[in-house]
């Protein structure tokens, strides 16, 4: 029997653009990523290019 994958999809999103509400109009920088969740249970975060910041930011996973 094979052992079933856990690795989840999730999301993460540009915590600038996500704070800034004036800017949401034009959206939101997203990456699609997928992780453990049994082997990182903490948010994952990582330092992305966001091309409406137009600079690398924090991407923060969103549920
Ligand atoms: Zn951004």
């Amino acid at each position: 029997m094979r052992k079933k994958k856990i690795r989840n999809i999730i999301i993460l999103e540009c915590i600038t653009c996500h704070s800034n509400l004036n800017k949401r109009t034009y959206g939101i920088s997203r990456y699609i990523t997928e992780k453990n969740k049994q082997k990182t249970i903490k948010r994952l975060t990582l330092k992305k290019y966001c091309k409406f910041c137009n600079k690398s930011s924090i991407h923060k996973e969103i549920k």
